[in-house]
């Protein structure tokens, strides 16, 4: 083949599993459905990579390269700095490897384009260095990009913090009224450094040369749509949604095999999975009541256990996962009592191997982006429970636009208290309710696959995405 036939892709994901994993998952499907395309996944970090983000290097197929950078420091920075910061700090501090890394690949072959997610647009300083087109993929809904569009108008426009808005309601171009509550973490704190960070940041968004957004448009309409006609009004680049893009496979068969075991004799539909991604914590006193309200409702359950901090809900997402006992932090005689009833996995679990077994009938998750559409694309219906970053905005879209999860309330101490966890877990595997949500998820999961089908909105979208990269390359080497 003549190798300059070949069009090479850079892509970067931001720390974290839950970046690496749609990314690569992207490069997958380009390589797969498009001929001579070639990508290397440049990989910065602040440690030695987790088992799961080895185990999804070395399972990576030949067109895809991955190179990990050198790892940042952070020994100057005060402990507990805020993980979003965290991880802007680390692309940030990785410029000078990725540069040299750009510079070895252009020795050899021309970049047709840059990829990167929110957390890394600085380094589309150093993509236009080299003169190599930039997009982004954005890792979240096309709802919270409408948002993130919206937010410099917001800024200019409200004078207080959003939650002392009078009316508490937000409209967001294509989405529905949102309550300031909802809002993501960074929009709650205007004073703070991370709202900064963020306002400064989606007004980069403009400067790039397309947007590739993990979501698809049978999901998002109203969004999708308003980004589509509105990117004249907000002079933003093309949009293209090519989702919904998900993990295949499991990074950890052999860490699952009990687990898929255990829900092979299970019946049908009836086991409630709960888990909230791949870092999300819970404090001591509502990990209880979780324990607690699984155990009242009296319904099969596999639950992902991780180890509380009353301090932090995304304590766990960089730090990664250190080995405990579940008992150490389960209520007394827990495990004993639902021994029948339920599965407790520490820490990891083949998230999409089990949300694809037969018996599973339902998902508490935290509404992470892939935990939702990985719901989405394999039918599971949901009881929403966001923890952090755009969750809650997440929970809201999929409870009252989407109409697939519940939502449980939290008590007037910030708690879910048992009886309402019970109920909406009865609601979901054995009630009406859950039956309306579960034919309106295998709706959306046949909507999933419509789009993604040889002609399908997201494959076209994807295809116009890859022939402007073959334009490119062609381009340069007449
Ligand atoms: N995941 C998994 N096993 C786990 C927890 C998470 O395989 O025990 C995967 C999950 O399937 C998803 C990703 O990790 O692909 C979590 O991403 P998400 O966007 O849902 O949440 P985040 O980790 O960003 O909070």
């Amino acid at each position: 083949m003549n190798p300059a036939a070949v069009s090479h892709i850079v892509i970067l994901p931001a720390p974290g599993i839950s970046h690496l994993i749609p990314f690569v998952e992207f490069a997958k499907l380009l390589v797969s459905q498009h001929n001579n395309f070639h990508v290397t996944c440049i990989i910065p970090n602040n440690g030695s990579p987790s088992q799961p983000t080895k185990a999804i290097v070395e399972a990576l197929p030949t067109s895809i390269d991955a190179i990990f950078l050198p790892p940042v420091r952070f020994e100057d920075l005060p402990e507990g700095i805020n993980p979003g910061i965290q991880i802007f700090l680390t692309v940030s501090r990785s410029l000078p490897s990725l540069r040299s890394v750009l510079e070895s690949l252009l020795s050899k072959t021309h970049l047709a384009a840059f990829l990167t997610d929110l957390f890394g647009v600085d380094t589309f300083d150093v993509a236009k260095e080299f003169n190599i087109p930039s997009y982004i993929f954005f890792p979240s809904s096309a709802s919270v990009f409408s948002l993130f569009l919206h937010i410099p108008k917001l800024d200019e426009t409200v004078p207080c913090e959003f939650r002392d808005l009078p009316e508490p309601v937000i409209k967001i171009p294509g989405c529905v009224p949102i309550h300031a509550k909802d809002l993501p973490d960074p929009l709650q704190e205007r004073k703070s450094e991370m709202y900064e960070w963020f306002l400064q940041t989606v007004k980069r968004f403009n400067s790039v040369d397309g947007i590739a957004l993990n979501s698809f448009t049978e999901m998002e309409f109203g969004a999708v749509k308003a980004l589509q006609d509105g990117a004249e009004a907000y002079n933003s680049p093309p949009v293209y949604p090519i989702g919904p893009i998900v993990q295949t496979g499991s990074s950890s068969e052999k860490d699952g095999s009990e687990c898929l075991k255990w829900l092979d004799s299970q019946p049908r539909g009836s086991v409630l999975y709960v888990s909230f991604g791949s870092g999300g914590t819970l404090s001591g006193a509502q990990l209880s009541e979780l324990a607690l309200g699984l155990e009242m409702s009296g319904q099969k359950f596999l639950w992902v256990v991780r180890r509380p901090n009353d301090a932090l809900a995304a304590a766990a997402y960089l730090s990664g996962q250190s080995q405990f006992d579940p008992s150490d932090v389960l209520p007394d005689g827990f495990l004993e009592r639902t021994k029948g009833q339920g599965l407790v996995v520490p820490s990891w679990a083949p998230q999409t191997q089990i949300l694809s077994h037969g018996a599973t009938g339902g998902f508490i998750t935290h509404c992470g982006w892939n935990s939702t559409l990985e719901s989405v694309v394999l039918g599971v219906p949901l009881i929403a429970w966001p923890l952090f970053a755009e969750q809650k905005m997440t929970a809201v879209m999929l409870v009252e636009d989407v109409k697939v999860a519940l939502r449980p309330k939290a008590n007037e101490n910030g708690l879910v208290g048992r009886e309402e966890i019970a109920k909406v877990v009865k609601d979901l595997i054995e009630g009406e309710e859950g039956k309306r949500l579960g034919q309106r998820m295998r709706e959306l999961k046949d909507a999933a696959n419509r789009a993604l089908s040889k002609d399908g909105s997201s494959t076209r979208a994807l295809s116009e995405l890859a022939s402007k990269w073959a334009n490119v390359e062609a381009s340069k080497v007449e």
